[in-house]
């Protein structure tokens, strides 16, 4: 029986396996895509936020250097105004003056006079030496090509310095040119714009700004090494040299992806580029998914214990069910007690039918059993059942008595009347037992026209009673064939007469033969003693 399920089953997955693969399966799944989208969308929010925030940080750092270097043109405007009276003046008061001004503000690392053939007069601070060389660099040649206020681009000045130039024109009372004033701002030593904004390196977030000339020069950077060159080639610069400001992903001169908001200062044509490296970003978001994750572990854990539970719950009575089946099917004792009612509609009503189902068959097979037990012809029970009860009673002990019974000269009936006219009679003789004895007594055709009756608990007195009754009615009824058949008795009692079957049968029926022999039509109780 086992390896016939086991063959059948082979390869089957049952509910109780498959429901919770089930819904543990969908609670993953599920709570795979909220992290998904919760992922995406913070993506988003991190990305916009971040490109906002550097915007407005270049913004304020873009007004900031525009309002300086309003200052700063400002200064050396009034610088070149003092000049303009004061060329006359010996250079060592001119110096006290430039040291002054320099010394007062911060704005340039150095300040100086050129006359208009390119001669310096005086340098501050005058440590640097320059006093008495006439200048040589091209952007001071512009300067003094042009005699108007001018910033240069950055380069390599006669002090081998890499520096920005900003110069303002010098002209006397009579409106000649003079020469100009020029400061100098050194690109790769302290100067004004790392005493605003510091070297500003974000050592967190990898965030930091930069500075570009209106050629795409580096003029600030936190890498010094890099400052003067040229990264015009940057998408966001070139936007900067139009002019431009805005926020925007950019992939730096180096391949590197950054988060960038950039602003143009109006006053000097630089632009100011703050950018967060998009790494940051993605650091940030899987900081952000660890967290779910485990503020969601106990929440799911649960949620996916409770499932499976109620999953298994759900199985169970069709696992059961169909259990109960397989054991129908392989022909085992199945009672209709075994299908329990389920709270799952479903469960319940498969196995309310499958009760239905097993009473019917139980039914069935009570009446085949019923048949089997049964003398076609008569209704009474047959051989079996009689030896059946009989075995029962003597394992229990329980006392009865035993009535043969046999038709007298019933040859005759069948010679005179018919064989089917013979079979009318064992009926009528089959009533008139069954309507004699009690309730429980049980009445056999044991064979032919022979028959026995069972009376369990029955004393002699009650035996012999029913027996009389027999004999009576038989003598009295007219039978099926016209006339009265009559019958003869054989009793014995359990355990009076004798103390197992054959025995029992062997007193009764030489009982019965007693009473044939006696003239027939009478009952005779065995006489043990006889036998014996
Ligand atoms: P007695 O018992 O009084 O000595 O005489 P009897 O004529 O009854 O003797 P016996 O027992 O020898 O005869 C029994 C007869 O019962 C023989 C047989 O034809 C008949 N018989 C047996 N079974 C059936 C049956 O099922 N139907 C019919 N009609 N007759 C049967
Ligand atoms: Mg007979
Ligand atoms: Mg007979």
């Amino acid at each position: 029986m086992l390896r016939t399920q086991s063959i059948r089953n082979k390869k089957k997955i049952s509910l109780t396996v498959m429901l919770p693969l089930l819904v543990t399966f969908s609670i993953l799944f599920s709570t795979f895509i909220l992290i998904f989208v919760s992922y995406q969308a913070e993506k988003k929010t991190l990305m916009n936020t971040t490109l906002e925030l550097n915007y407005v940080n270049a913004t304020k750092m873009s007004d900031t250097i525009n309002s300086l270097f309003k200052a700063m043109k400002q200064s050396l405007k009034s610088t070149a105004s003092y000049m303009s009276a004061n060329t006359y003046k010996s250079a060592s008061v001119i110096l006290a003056e430039l040291d002054l001004i320099r010394g007062s503000s911060n704005y340039f690392n150095s300040l100086f006079w050129a006359d208009e053939t390119g001669l310096i007069h005086t340098v501050s601070p005058s440590s640097i030496g320059l006093a008495g060389q006439t200048l040589s660099t091209p952007a001071s040649k512009i300067a003094l090509a042009l005699q108007q206020p001018y910033l240069s681009a950055p380069y390599i000045g006669t002090t081998n310095r890499l520096i920005v130039l900003m110069t303002e024109p010098v002209f006397d009372s009579e409106g000649r040119y003079r020469g100009f004033i020029g400061g100098t701002i050194y690109l790769q030593e302290a100067n004004v714009i790392y005493d605003i904004f510091g070297l500003n390196t974000d050592n967190e977030t990898g965030s930091y700004f930069y500075i570009v000339g209106p050629q795409g020069d580096l003029i600030f950077h936190p890498d010094r090494s890099r400052l003067g060159e040229d990264v015009s080639g940057n998408d966001v610069v070139q936007k900067l040299a139009r002019g431009e400001s805005g926020m925007e992903q950019v992939v730096n001169t180096r391949g590197v992806s950054y988060l960038a908001g950039f602003s143009a200062v109006a006053e000097n044509n630089w632009g100011v580029i703050m950018q967060t490296p998009e790494s940051t970003v993605y650091r940030q978001l899987t900081l952000l998914v660890r967290e779910q994750l485990l503020n969601m572990l106990v929440p799911v854990l649960l949620m996916m214990a409770a499932a499976i539970f109620i999953a298994i719950k759900l199985a169970k009575p069709f696992v059961k069910l169909s259990a109960l089946a397989a054991r129908l099917s392989d022909g085992d004792a199945v009672s209709k007690n075994d299908f329990t009612p389920h709270w799952n509609k479903e469960a319940n009503q498969l196995s309310h039918i499958m009760s239905l189902a097993v009473e019917s068959v139980e039914r069935q097979k009570a009446s085949l059993s019923l048949a089997a037990a049964t003398d076609q012809l008569t209704g009474l029970y047959n051989r079996r059942m009689l030896e059946e009860s009989m075995r029962t009673w003597l394992v229990q002990g329980m006392p009865f008595s035993l009535i043969v019974l046999d038709i007298d000269r019933f040859k005759s009936v069948n010679d005179r009347f018919g064989h089917q006219t013979g079979d009318e009679v064992l009926k009528h003789l089959a009533r008139v037992m069954s309507d004699c004895v009690r309730l429980g007594d049980i009445c056999c055709r044991f064979g032919g026209e022979e028959f026995v009756i069972l009376l369990p608990q029955a004393a002699s007195q009650t035996t012999l009673k029913i027996a009389e009754d027999i004999r009576r009615t038989m003598e009295r009824a007219v039978s099926p064939c016209g006339e009265p058949v009559t019958v003869s008795l054989g009793i014995a009692e359990y355990p009076l007469h004798a103390d197992n079957a054959d025995k029992l049968f062997q007193l009764a029926d030489t009982a019965l033969y007693t009473a044939k022999h006696e003239g027939r039509n009478r009952i005779v109780v065995a006489a043990p003693e006889l036998v014996r």
